[in-house]
This record gives structure tokens, C-alpha cells and sequence, in this order.
């Protein structure tokens, strides 16, 4: 249930598409619980844009807690918190608001489709930190491990439901 596309969005990136599997009632179901299972102690669920709010808020469900969308950068209002990182595709920038949610002492799961590189988590991560909150893990279904970004996030803990 997952697409694979050659050269894109760049030339030597193998794009895994995993929209056959979000758009599959059972699969949709079954990513949720597993992503919910390993989301242990969370009092609220940071999604990553785009794919990462499909499925942040399908845990959040599941384990009753909120959601909080991590933006791409110009999308939020002022105040915001802001890191720009490295992609495995360019450079990208994520912001959460800086106002209206006090994350002090919230206890967040991170949840994206794909681990990559791994400076998409690690700067959620940063972000939530400089929030106040404490960051316990972060969950993806796939995970592409020669990229070596588990290392790149440590020590925050990364579950994985696949590995490629
Ligand atoms: P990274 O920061 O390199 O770990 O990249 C992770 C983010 O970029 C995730 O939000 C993914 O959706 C996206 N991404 C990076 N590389 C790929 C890939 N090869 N296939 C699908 N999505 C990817």
C-alpha cells in the first residue's frame, strides 16, 4: 500500500508515497492504533506537516488527548517559534505559535509518515523544547534507515512501524 517514485522531488530521491495506505479504511485503522500503541505517557500529539496532521490526529483519537499542527514555515500568524533545518531535499523551516497554547509541562509524542534524514523531527523537536514542553518520542510508519536520521534525532526515542 505504498507507492514508490523514482527522481522526485529531486533526481536520486526515491519518493515513498503512502497514500494508498491512508486512503485504505482497515490500513488508516491499523496505522493509528499501532502509532497509538507506542505513544505511551502523551498528554498531546505534534503532527508534521502535511502527512503528519492526518495521522497525528488519528492517534490523538485513539489515546484521547489534542493535536498540534507543526506548520511549514509562513503559515502560522506572529508570535511564532521557528527552526530551519536541513532536508534530504533542500533546506525547510517549521514553526508552532509562540501564543494561545501553553506547552509547559505538556508531554508530546511526535508523529510524521517518514523518517528520512531526520532534521524534520529533530527540529519538531527543538521547537517543542523552546515551548516548554517535554518531548518523549517520535513515531512514523516508515522509516528509511540509511539515512541514518534515528542517530541524527537521538537521544529522542524513534519507533518505527516499517523500516526500509
Ligand atoms: P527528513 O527531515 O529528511 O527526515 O524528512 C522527513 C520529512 O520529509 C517527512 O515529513 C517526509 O514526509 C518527507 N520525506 C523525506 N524524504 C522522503 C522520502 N524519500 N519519501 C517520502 N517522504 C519523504
Amino acid at each position: 500500500m505504498m507507492r514508490e517514485v523514482p527522481d522526485f522531488p529531486e533526481p536520486g530521491i526515491q519518493f515513498k508515497d503512502l497514500t494508498p495506505l491512508l486512503a485504505d479504511a482497515g490500513g488508516l485503522s491499523a496505522v493509528a492504533d499501532a502509532l497509538a500503541a507506542t505513544a505511551d505517557g502523551a498528554d498531546l500529539i505534534a503532527g508534521i506537516d502535511a502527512r503528519g496532521f492526518l495521522l497525528g490526529a488519528a492517534v490523538a483519537i485513539r489515546l484521547g488527548t489534542g493535536v498540534l499542527a507543526v506548520r511549514k514555515g509562513g503559515k502560522l500568524p506572529p508570535p511564532v517559534h521557528t527552526e530551519t533545518y536541513q532536508l534530504e531535499y533542500g533546506t525547510a523551516t517549521l514553526e508552532i505559535p509562540a501564543d494561545g497554547l501553553d506547552l509547559t509541562g505538556r508531554t508530546i509524542w511526535i508523529i510524521d509518515d517518514v523518517l528520512a534524514t531526520g532534521g524534520t523531527v529533530a527540529a519538531a523537536n527543538k521547537l517543542l523544547i523552546s515551548g516548554g514542553a517535554t518531548v518523549l518520542g517520535a513515531a512514523v510508519v516508515l522509516e528509511l534507515t540509511a539515512l541514518g536520521g534515528r542517530e541524527v534525532v537521538a537521544p529522542l526515542p524513534v519507533t518505527s512501524l516499517h523500516t526500509v
